[in-house]
């Protein structure tokens, strides 16, 4: 993928396509960059960050009980992985944000999919791919997978729901009247 022809824009244009796209989208020029941390360092690291990703994800769980997000999560995850093709976490700025780039690319399997960040949603991120995707759209690190693959599709308090087209969920609204049935639905 030619790097030099990505902008904001065309980012946009890229994440809609990979809502429908039917195969992963092309490695970056040289392939998958090799992680330095070793493996027998790698794996600890996982398996000692999953206590805080179940308790980060469990004190998020409580607060939509306290003050409920305006949507919630309906249907099933159908597998195909395309929300694995173009991850976006925040760029690597300041001491946070290189810790968290260095977590989620050395320890974790995200790799850089352009040298840029780019300006997305208002914010500026980093877009990943991930070593673990595999050919059939599965993870390969399911059980130690992060944070950020946990939480996604995002139904936040404050927001719009972000769910990627196409992916077994969608989003209803908390509110919507529910539709009575008559009683010919029952004999359809
Ligand atoms: S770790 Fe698994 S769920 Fe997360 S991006 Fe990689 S393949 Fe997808």
């Amino acid at each position: 993928m030619d790097d030099q022809k990505i902008t904001p824009e065309t980012l946009d244009k890229i994440l809609v396509q990979a809502e429908e796209a039917e195969e992963q989208p092309p490695l970056p020029p040289g392939g998958i960059p090799k992680q330095w941390v070793p493996g027998w360092i790698r794996l600890p690291a996982c398996v000692l960050a999953l206590p805080w990703i179940l308790f980060d994800l469990y004190l998020q769980k409580l607060a939509a009980l306290i003050i409920r997000p305006p949507h919630r999560k309906d249907g099933k995850c159908l597998k195909r992985g395309n929300c694995c093709h173009f991850i976006l976490i925040p760029e690597p700025k300041g001491l946070l944000g290189r810790l968290n780039f260095f977590f989620n690319t050395q320890i974790y399997g995200f790799y850089p999919r352009y040298s840029e960040p780019y300006e997305y949603d208002g914010m500026r991120v980093a877009v990943m791919g991930c070593r673990y995707l595999e050919k059939d759209g599965s993870c390969g690190n399911y059980r130690l997978r992060p944070v950020v693959c946990r939480k996604w599709p995002m139904i936040e308090i404050f927001g719009t729901p972000r769910i990627l087209k196409g992916c077994g969920f969608r989003a209803v609204p908390r509110e919507a009247p529910k539709t009575k049935k008559s009683p010919l639905d029952i004999l359809q």
